[in-house]
């Protein structure tokens, strides 16, 4: 079993980044580093507990 997480469910409609991992916490931690990465996120926000629960909620299984 897998878990994806697309970076325009997240918001960023015109990025084609998904993230991928055998685990939800794999596929966070991915798209965390991503999101820091590419479209700038500070630590704080992504450490935001509404950011956080968002992010739960477009995980998908693959
Ligand atoms: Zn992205």
């Amino acid at each position: 079993m897998a878990y994806t997480l697309a970076c325009r469910d997240a918001g960023e409609t015109t990025c084609p980044f998904v993230a991928r991992g055998e685990t939800k916490e794999e596929v966070l931690a991915q798209a965390a580093k991503h999101a820091k990465e590419v479209h700038r996120y500070t630590d704080e926000q992504l450490n935001d507990p509404k950011m956080m629960k968002q992010m739960k909620t477009i995980i998908k299984q693959a």
